[in-house]
């Protein structure tokens, strides 16, 4: 591209695509969206979790994305993902669960994010299925980061960290659980196992992406 073209289109559109470099108006550029979109969502199980979906893979623009929204922090990322997870749908039917609950991240990383990731991409598809989002669990303490575990390391330092408000009152009713991204899925069963005991009968889970 001729220089100076480039230069009066960083004048006008100053932002960079956060996946190809691209200047554009958006963090991602038109482009890298329609690539994120085609992507087919991914579908795998977990012991004790009933059915399991992300709606990307964590890899090419999704994972610039997400590095962004995270790292930034970003809440106008995490609004242009939230309207290409909307736009995109899932194959679990959102508005048919008792309860759709996100799965809070670090208290520590949320206060200096100033937003619940899970809970902020998901809200947008929780009101187009008129599902309600239901934001009752609570982290009793932090973890150490699990990247570096191992599975079974995993599975030891996420167990029992949750806890379920009173206001959850279930007689077998069914929930969705909604998370950013399911590396090993531990963070998610131990969750699954906080509800299952306050009495849901089904635990689904619906992720942004799998690694
Ligand atoms: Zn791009």
């Amino acid at each position: 591209m001729n220089p100076m073209l480039k230069r009066w289109i960083r004048y006008f559109l100053p932002i960079q695509c956060v996946a190809c470099g691209e200047a554009q108006s958006e963090v991602l550029c038109s482009v890298c969206q329609a690539v994120v979109l085609e992507t087919s969502e991914v579908a795998f199980s977990l012991d004790g979790i009933g059915r399991v979906a992300a709606l990307f893979q964590y890899s090419g623009p999704v994972k610039a994305l997400i590095h962004h929204i995270k790292f930034g922090p970003s809440r106008e990322g995490a609004s242009l993902l939230a309207t290409m997870s909307n736009q995109k749908g899932s194959v679990l039917p959102l508005g048919d669960y008792d309860w759709v609950i996100p799965i809070p991240g670090s208290a520590s990383r949320e206060r200096v994010r100033g937003f619940c990731l899970s809970e902020l991409i998901f809200r947008p598809m929780v009101v187009t299925a008129h599902g309600t989002m239901s934001p009752i669990l609570t982290r009793l303490c932090e973890t150490r980061p699990l990247f570096d575990l191992g599975v079974v390391e995993r599975k030891i330092e996420v167990a029992g960290i949750f806890s379920v408000s009173p206001q959850f009152v279930s007689h077998g009713e069914t929930v969705l659980l909604v998370d950013d991204i399911v590396t090993s899925g531990a963070t998610a069963q131990s969750a699954a196992v906080t509800l299952r005991q306050a009495g849901a009968s089904r635990v689904d889970l619906l992720t942004v992406a799998a690694a």
